[in-house]
């Protein structure tokens, strides 16, 4: 789904990749996380991904 407008693209890219993966239970946390909001673990991620890359 590519997406024409380098704006939007931006706002997407934003709304897709800001968040943090707990490496205990892989839930989603907000970004402003310090811990799981499911099983409490302090071993979050930011979520890595490439966009944009591709075509
Ligand atoms: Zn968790």
């Amino acid at each position: 789904m590519p997406i024409a407008d380098p704006v939007l693209r931006e706002i997407a890219k934003k709304a897709l990749l800001n968040y943090k993966i707990c490496m205990n239970c892989y839930a989603r946390n907000p970004p402003s996380a310090t811990q799981c909001r499911r099983c409490g673990s302090k071993k979050l991620r930011w979520k890595k991904a490439k966009l944009g890359a591709k075509k």
